[in-house]
């Protein structure tokens, strides 16, 4: 359907604005509101529209119609468009795509929105005899990769933990991609600036993005394999 005719032209953004540009630049959700602002074309989502241009909406956001008439003229809010907004639209055809993607839970068909990392291991805590905690941390030596850091933890009641440190310029993209894979985007906290997982399904689903989009060192990646699976340490 409408998903596989867009794919082609989606395929030819590159992969680190991808998720960016399913993302809505005020409000940081995915753009399931989308509306379209007039003339730059750019999409943000209805609710800052609404509040940033004025308009004349006495019905309830959701199903709601705008007709294309602006209060209050502004600047468009992407980064770098110069563009004064004099109307906005409701998108359906691009809230339907971003649905479709969201409601996606195939992780080969949400392509990972960054740069993979090659993570060497900075801290080496596991496997010592009669320790109540474990910890295995690693360090990206990639450049700009999307994923900074990543700390496995085996903790006190066995169960285990993985928390990907994430930077602030990647954040929108990452929780837009980790919502898509079914990921809450309250597993992101953004003082220590990381996702977490905490429970097994978490867990098991965070490693996977991981393992499959970056280089953990194979004896290391063994280790957390089958902990994970298992769901305890
Ligand atoms: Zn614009």
């Amino acid at each position: 359907m409408a998903v596989a005719a867009s794919s082609a032209s989606v395929a030819s953004v590159p992969v680190d604005n991808f998720m960016n540009i399913l993302t809505c630049p005020v409000n940081h959700q995915p753009l399931v509101d989308a509306v379209t602002l007039v003339p730059c074309m750019h999409k943000i989502n209805a609710g800052p529209a609404l509040r940033i241009f004025g308009g004349e909406l006495t019905i309830p956001l959701k199903g709601m119609k705008l007709d294309g008439f602006v209060n209050k003229s502004q600047l468009c809010p992407h980064l770098g468009c110069k563009s004064i907004v004099t109307a906005y639209y409701v998108d359906d055809a691009y809230r339907s795509v971003v649905k479709a993607l969201l409601a996606s839970k195939d992780i080969v068909g949400v392509p990972f929105p960054g740069k993979r990392a090659f993570f060497q291991i900075i801290n080496d805590c596991w496997g010592l005899p009669g320790q109540a905690m474990a910890e295995l941390s690693f360090a990206s030596c990639t450049p700009d990769s999307l994923f900074d850091e990543v700390i496995v933890l085996g903790k006190h009641d066995r169960s285990i933990g993985i928390y990907i440190r994430v930077e602030a310029k990647h954040r929108n993209a990452v929780a837009t991609y980790m919502e898509a894979l079914g990921i809450p985007l309250e597993k992101y906290d953004k003082v220590a600036g990381r996702f977490r997982a905490e429970s097994h399904k978490d867990v098991k689903m965070l490693f996977r993005v991981l393992d499959e989009n970056n280089d953990i060192p194979s004896k290391y990646r063994e280790v957390i394999r089958l902990v994970v699976e298992e769901g305890r340490w």
